[in-house]
């Protein structure tokens, strides 16, 4: 069965919900304020783990550099090794000045599996240039 989520708060709703009982939100009005990459970026904050992976994966593939902070922010806060690992792929793929300098930090991170990804990523990145 499919769960959804308000986009706003990302309570529980049921299927057929106009607006959030828990925040008010009219959920199409929502949706439509916003562009594509708009909405990616707002559902890195989604409750379900794979759904945050998917979309990161997706910014890093899309490039989206005004998902950088977002990212960045994410990595710093998250507690699941498997979204961390693809928030450094998609900064590794995004690749601005400012992904460069959050995966230097990673290379000091104390999951192995982030560590030695973000140090792969920027040799790789520094081969290509
Ligand atoms: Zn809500």
């Amino acid at each position: 069965m499919v769960t959804f989520y308000c986009p706003n708060c990302w309570r529980e709703l049921k299927h057929d919900a106009v607006t959030c009982p828990a925040c008010g939100t009219d959920i199409s009005r929502f949706w439509a304020s916003m562009s594509y990459k708009k909405k990616l970026i707002h559902a890195l904050g989604h409750p379900e783990p794979t759904t945050v992976m998917r979309v990161a994966w997706l910014l890093g593939e899309m490039k989206v550099e005004k998902a950088v902070p977002n990212l960045i922010c994410l990595i710093d806060k998250t507690t699941d090794i498997y979204i961390a690992l693809e928030v450094t792929r998609a900064l590794g793929k995004i690749n601005t000045p400012q992904c460069r300098q959050a995966l230097a930090g990673l290379t000091r991170h104390p999951a192995s599996m982030i560590h030695r990804e973000a140090g792969k990523i920027l040799n790789n990145n520094a081969d290509r240039t």
